[in-house]
């Protein structure tokens, strides 16, 4: 084999596409039904723009992107997630000037140099939401309690995790509190933390190596250093959660390796995905627009992993639809063919052997691709003018005159 997919890049074959598209229209038509409209954001961007909203300490920038220069000599990167392109499209196209609050949501692939294991792939897909302009906690809870439907909906068991990591006024005191504990442990720490718990505390929270958990446990907590606005928009979102009966776990060390994010920051997990558990995450990220030089506007949002997602959702045996026509001769496939396209035409879905070969192998055709029914058209149903429709499943077969009759039958 000379050309094969690149590693960590996969194709989705059928059924597998199906899987996805399901996936997607699910997503779809939740979010639709929640006010959200669809953004068509481009898979490549200038590289800067992820540096400053995802963060310039972040493993994503650090060490996961694709980038390259492009013949204008721009420094271009693959979008490695979609909330900074959704932020870019916001602040471009002077949105916060004509609407109050604006729900957006995309689908597509996003691109991360990691090594590839099940359910993390260097190109994998995301649907995501978006809302700016919102700063009230209700927001955040109609958000998550959003995600959570898209989820049941996919037959999906995850639990939730919630917290809240403050905002600009609260956060560095926490950052302060904390980094001075890690000193104190320093030596303990593994090698990515020893080298960022300085410049990123926060993430050693959720480094996953045995070492740094045991040191977190007795870490310092957010919740003590909240500021009265951030304490009391967590404790909304948790009563608004709850009267969505939306079931969550409060997770103190719950603190997303984004640098955007503030306030409340969300993770539905499975546990059936062992180490790459997450499958949908998001939080609220009220500085971002700012930082990106739009107009200080209050903004969350989340993404769902889909190829985490196809993992979890079970094969199903597809439902047997549509017509497929099985001709004896010449003749009879000259008018199976003109019935082909009058089927079609009335939205149904038609197919035809165009093999022409014995019944038995063009019935067998009709099984695999799972029709509902056959229509025949041998000799004999040619010179008396009929067709026979059998149904696949019941082996039922019944004498039918005219088109009309065979639309109307099925
Ligand atoms: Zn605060
Ligand atoms: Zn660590």
């Amino acid at each position: 084999m000379e050309f094969k997919t690149i590693r960590g890049v996969e194709d989705l074959i059928p059924p597998e596409s199906e899987k996805f598209e399901k996936v997607v229209e699910t997503f779809k038509e939740t979010v639709k039904t929640a006010g959200f409209k669809e953004v068509i954001l481009p898979i490549f961007e200038e590289a800067k723009l992820f540096s400053r909203s995802v963060g310039e300490t972040t493993d994503i920038v650090q060490k996961e992107m694709y980038i390259f220069e492009d013949k204008g000599g721009r420094t271009i990167a693959l979008r490695p997630e979609g909330t900074a392109s959704a932020a870019r499209a916001y602040i471009q196209h002077g949105i916060y000037a004509k609407e109050p609050f604006t729900k957006w949501f995309y689908v597509g692939p996003m691109f991360r140099f990691e090594r590839p294991q099940a359910g993390r792939k260097r190109q994998f897909f995301q649907a995501g939401c978006e809302v700016f302009g919102l700063s009230n906690p209700g927001a955040d809870a109609e958000l998550i309690q959003t995600a959570q439907e898209i989820l049941n909906k996919l037959k999906i068991d995850t639990t939730l995790e919630i917290n809240s990591i403050g905002c600009e006024n609260c956060r560095p005191l926490y950052r302060k509190a904390l980094i001075e504990y890690l000193q104190k442990h320093e030596e303990k720490l593994c090698q990515d933390c020893k080298e960022r718990f300085k410049r990123n505390p926060l993430r050693v929270l959720d480094c996953k190596t045995e070492s740094c958990q045991e040191i977190v446990k007795n870490a310092p907590i957010i919740t003590d250093f909240l500021c009265e606005e951030c304490k009391e928009h967590f404790e909304k979102v948790k009563n608004y959660l709850t009267l969505l009966n939306v079931t969550f776990n409060e997770n103190l060390h719950l603190v997303r390796g984004l640098d955007y994010y503030t306030k409340t920051v969300f993770e539905f997990k499975s546990t059936q995905l062992g180490a790459q558990s997450t499958v949908l995450a998001g939080g609220r990220y009220d500085k971002l627009v700012e930082e990106l030089k739009g107009p200080s506007t209050p903004a969350l949002g989340f993404a769902m992993g889909i190829d985490r997602v196809m993992l979890l959702i079970p094969d199903e045996e597809p439902e047997r639809e549509g017509i497929f026509i099985v001709t004896g001769g010449e003749k009879a496939y000259e008018e199976g063919l003109k019935l082909l396209i009058l089927l079609r035409q009335k939205g149904i879905k038609t197919q035809i052997d165009h093999r022409q070969g014995s019944f038995k192998s063009q019935l067998k055709a009709a099984d695999r691709e799972k029709a509902k029914y056959v229509v025949i058209i041998g000799d004999r149903e040619l010179e008396e003018g009929f067709y026979s429709l059998k149904e696949l499943e019941t082996g039922k077969q019944e004498k039918i005159t005219s088109v009309e009759e065979l639309i109307a039958r099925i």
